[in-house]
């Protein structure tokens, strides 16, 4: 069994991806879409609510406790030691860190957490000015983890505008697909990953190296999952 959001293998027994935290098995399609507000939070929304999250990720869940809405009057000792300073951050990074915030909470079996980060991580997204490769493809594993792989499908698809061989494109379109239950879709989409792996992978993009390990688990799937198709014959 592979992990539907970022192809690392699991234990048959596990509930969530140890890798990048995705839900396993049943339920992943209509559990969380039902209760996320996909596009409806405007922009002002959005922004508030990315400050409420980063101040709730910067307290390291420890609790209501000294997060202070009021405007910093909360004595600087009671303040947890972690918390980051968030005039400091970029909107790339708040973004980057409500990412990596949805997936480890996963990894740590917290999906309730999880899903009311999700929302919020997309919408950091959404008000970056412009958002690169990797950045989309951060998007489209939170829209596969949120099960909506027709989200992911669209970011797919203007990552292959942008860079018709970027393997990122080809990774999101096989998840997406087998979401939707196109195995055939899928197997082409794992097919073309294998096609220009090897002169992608030369190219060493940024991004590829950040995400090397999930490019490797996602070669033994496309590997296997094709393989299959040959011998099976079907
Ligand atoms: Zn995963
Ligand atoms: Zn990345």
């Amino acid at each position: 069994m592979n992990c539907h959001a970022c192809g690392a293998a699991l234990t048959s027994t596990a509930r969530f991806c140890h890798k990048c935290g995705a839900q396993v098995g049943g339920g992943q399609a209509s559990g969380w879409r039902a209760g996320l507000p996909w596009g409806v939070a405007g922009a002002a929304l959005g922004a508030l609510l990315t400050v409420v999250a980063l101040r709730f990720a910067g307290s390291g869940e420890r609790g209501a406790g000294p997060v202070d809405a009021t405007g910093g009057t909360a004595p600087r000792s009671l303040l947890p030691v972690n918390a980051p300073d968030i005039s400091q951050m970029s909107p790339e990074e708040r973004a980057t860190r409500l990412y990596n915030r949805v997936m480890m909470l996963h990894t740590q079996g917290k999906p309730d957490s999880a899903e009311f980060f999700l929302p919020m991580a997309l919408q950091a997204y959404a008000m970056l000015p412009a958002l690169d490769v990797d950045a989309r493809y951060h998007i489209g594993v939170l829209d596969l983890t949120g099960g909506n792989p027709a989200a992911a499908l669209a970011q797919a698809d203007t990552i292959r505008r942008t860079v018709p061989t970027h393997l990122f494109a080809f990774m999101l379109r096989a998840r997406a697909l087998e979401l939707e239950r196109d195995s055939a879709g899928a197997r082409r989409a794992y097919r073309d990953f294998l096609t220009h792996e090897a002169a992608e992978r030369t190219r060493q993009r940024p991004e590829y190296s950040e995400h090397a390990e999930n490019l490797d688990a996602f070669h033994g799937q496309a590997t296997a999952a094709t393989a299959g198709k040959a011998t099976r014959g079907s």
